[in-house]
């Protein structure tokens, strides 16, 4: 047995459409600051708040695995395509939950665009009941709470990592990572649609793939 004794299993959803190195610089960071084993980014098939991505959930996937490439502790996690219907973070974390065992600390990371409207997900209780969450700071995105989001998260927020960690799920952590990037998908979407430079925003292979296969260049 490890000198741990509980794994710590981290899941960072998104549509990744397409992964840019803002998604990639915070998936290392978040598992350095939370000493994951292991973080699963999952793109949604189907994202339930948003409209229809550009390019198809099979090319999504085959950008993010060429993203993360050999580095270590990420994973690119298709398990949200195989299934039927909308995409919940509820059912990915229930998932995971299964395979990693009661006692695993499972905890689900996104940006704090996306956690402002986490009281409108799909049975947002149940996150909770299956796993923290880890709230990443964005420079590009700074606002207030919503009320109900308040009520959500009362009594749940951790003060650092490691108190956060004491438990398999229900808490809250804020992190401000080392490297805060303003990066977005929509601008690099955007930045392809008028034929300008994505250089450095992306991995070079993801870029290489995206001009390779003409992709995100029409509007
Ligand atoms: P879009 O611009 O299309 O909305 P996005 O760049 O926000 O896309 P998503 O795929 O929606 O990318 O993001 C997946 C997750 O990663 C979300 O939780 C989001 O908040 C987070 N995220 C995206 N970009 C960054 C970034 N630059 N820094 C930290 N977190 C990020």
């Amino acid at each position: 047995m490890s000198h741990r004794a509980s794994p710590r299993i981290g899941m960072l959803g998104g549509t990744f459409d397409p992964v840019h190195l803002g998604h990639l610089r915070s998936a290392v960071e978040l598992s350095e600051a939370l000493s994951l084993d292991r973080l699963h980014l999952v793109p949604a098939a189907m994202p339930p708040l948003r409209g229809e991505p550009r390019v198809s959930p099979e090319e999504r996937l085959a950008l993010l695995r060429l993203g993360i490439g050999d580095t270590p502790g990420l994973v690119a996690d298709p398990r949200e395509l195989a299934r039927d219907g909308p995409s919940y973070s509820a059912d990915t974390l229930a998932s995971l939950r299964e395979e990693s065992g009661s006692e695993a600390r499972l905890v689900m990371a996104l940006g704090h665009d996306a956690f402002l409207r986490l009281a409108d997900w799909h049975a947002p209780e149940r996150l909770f009941e299956l796993a923290h969450v880890v709230v990443i700071d964005r420079p590009d995105h700074e606002a207030p709470l919503p009320r109900a989001l308040e009520a959500l998260i009362r009594g749940r927020e951790a003060a650092h990592a490691e108190a956060l960690m004491a438990q398999p799920a229900g808490g809250l952590l804020r992190l401000t990572l080392p490297t805060r990037m303003a990066i977005s998908a929509t601008a690099v979407r955007r930045r392809l649609a008028e034929r300008r430079s994505v250089r450095y925003l992306l991995p070079e292979a993801v870029e290489a793939r995206i001009l390779e296969c003409d992709l995100y260049r029409h509007h």
